[in-house]
């Protein structure tokens, strides 16, 4: 749970160019946020400048109050899930979960119980001693979020999570990521293209043209104005 705000960020990158103009958005805790808009739009780099993996050219990124600009990705209390499940093919389902967390030299016991509940929350039990090549493409991205979760971190984003699914398992899972942030109350912050998956998914959309905001609303307002 956490409020998010961003202001007047700008992003040039090394090569001159630049991906976002005059970037102003207040999230609201526990909100369900959507970034849409074409491929290109600047979608990726605002998400990645959130979480610490690009730096911010210009303006201010406030987490709860706190500006967190050079807070390193690792002491941001965020999760992020890309759209390439990213997971360590030579580590089992519970190691890919775990591993976040045996890096910061959390106690076994612990590790093994929220493991566990993500991995209860997520269907994702009868598969922990499996390898990602031995599991569908829904259940690798089952661990990706699973990975993403067992944290408990306050803000969840999510780079076209579901773009490697098929069409019905895509479907599927949109009902389930709505489920999971009812349950863990986490501010989500989501970037898709598809303009369905916005309006189905989100409490807040953000549509996106050119490197600009070019409308914040309810899918109501974005999608239904006359
Ligand atoms: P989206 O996520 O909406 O597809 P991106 O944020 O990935 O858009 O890209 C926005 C713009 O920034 C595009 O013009 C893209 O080519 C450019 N861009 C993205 N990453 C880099 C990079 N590492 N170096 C230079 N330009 C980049
Ligand atoms: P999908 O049809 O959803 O893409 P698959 O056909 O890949 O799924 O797998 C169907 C079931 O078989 C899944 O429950 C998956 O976990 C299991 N499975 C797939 N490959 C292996 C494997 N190499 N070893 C064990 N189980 C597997």
């Amino acid at each position: 749970m956490a409020t998010l705000d961003l202001i007047n960020i700008n992003k040039i990158y090394p090569n001159g160019v630049q991906a976002v103009f005059d970037f102003n958005l207040h999230i609201e805790d526990e909100e369900f946020v959507v970034f849409v808009g074409p491929s290109g739009c600047g979608k990726s780099t605002t998400l990645r400048m959130i979480a610490g993996l690009e730096d911010i050219t210009s303006g201010d990124l406030i987490i709860d109050g706190e500006r967190m600009n050079d807070v390193n990705p690792r002491d941001r209390d965020i999760a992020m899930v890309f759209q390439s499940y990213a997971l360590y093919p030579h580590m089992t389902v519970y190691n890919n979960m775990a591993f976040g967390l045996q890096l910061r030299h959390m106690p076994r016991k612990e590790i093994d119980q929220l493991v566990g509940k993500a991995a209860e929350t997520l269907g994702l039990v009868p598969f922990l001693n499996r390898y990602p090549r031995q599991l569908s493409g829904g259940q690798c991205q089952r661990v990706a979020l699973g990975r993403a979760i067992v944290r408990n971190a306050k803000v969840f984003l999510m780079d076209e999570p579901l773009s490697n699914l098929d069409a019905k398992l895509r479907i599927s899972m949109r009902g389930e990521l709505i489920k999971l942030h009812k349950r863990l109350g986490c501010t989500t912050i989501y970037v898709t293209h598809d303009q369905t998956e916005a309006m189905t998914m989100g409490t807040k959309i953000v549509v996106m043209k050119d490197g600009r905001i070019q409308q914040v609303g309810t899918p109501r307002e974005v999608y239904e104005k006359p």
